[in-house]
């Protein structure tokens, strides 16, 4: 069995899950994110790189990895990445790290990437991804939202909304979906979602031994 040195108990060993959280822009999975690595220790954030610029309050290594396109290219030549995608005319990818390492280790991981991203880590590891997406309660709730982040010119805006509907579309390919309605309801139930896809027997590797013994 892995190392279980997180825990005293190994009957608490199990394996890491990757925890996907997509949405069209501003239906708040930003939000929810903060808000799930806030309230649980045992999930730490997969940091993307990006080509795209910071804005206002964004700290590079913290919400993203902001990098240029040939630092981008050199990476993807490199294969640094499990998965990288175009997005709104940037380039957005999830590095490799130690994520395989870190899942065995039972260490979960948290993912706020695209459709597309989703996409190729579902082909990569069905066994470890949970796709969740959020849905704003009306598109327009969304316009509303978007137009309040105050840092994106009026086109950005306009192109985030045909792009909304285009990620929308892409609904069907999650395994939970949520309606952002309040933030605080929308969270617990994405914070229950994932409570409960850590007792899935299959991740529960360190009861084997234990139920074994219960058995007698
Ligand atoms: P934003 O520029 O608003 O931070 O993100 C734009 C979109 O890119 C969001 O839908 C976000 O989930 C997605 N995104 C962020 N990082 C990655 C990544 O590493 N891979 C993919 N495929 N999408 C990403």
């Amino acid at each position: 069995m892995g190392d279980s040195s997180h825990t005293s108990d190994d009957r608490l060993h199990r394996r890491g899950l990757m925890f996907i959280l997509s949405s069209p822009s501003g239906a708040g999975k930003t939000t929810l994110s903060r808000m799930l690595l806030a309230r649980d220790s045992e999930i730490k954030l997969s940091v993307s790189a990006t080509t795209r610029p910071p804005r206002p309050g964004e700290v590079d290594g913290v919400h993203y990895h902001f990098v240029s396109p040939q630092e981008f290219d050199r990476m993807v030549e490199e294969d640094d990445f499990y998965e990288w995608a175009h997005v709104f005319g940037h380039r957005y990818g999830t590095p490799k790290g130690k994520i395989r390492a870190g899942l065995k280790d039972g260490k979960d991981v948290l993912f706020d990437i695209d459709w597309q991203g989703t996409q190729q880590l579902y082909q990569k590891d069905q066994q470890d991804v949970v796709r969740v997406f959020i849905l704003p309660p009306s598109l327009e709730e969304l316009h509303r939202r978007l137009t309040g982040r105050a840092t994106d010119s009026a086109e950005v805006i306009a192109a985030r909304m045909e792009r909304a509907r285009a990620e929308i579309s892409h609904w069907d390919g999650y395994d939970y979906v949520i309606i952002n309605d309040n933030v605080d309801v929308c969270f617990e139930k994405v914070h229950a979602i994932l409570e409960a896809e850590r007792m899935k027997r299959q991740r529960q590797t360190g009861l084997i031994p234990f139920v074994r013994g219960l058995m007698g």
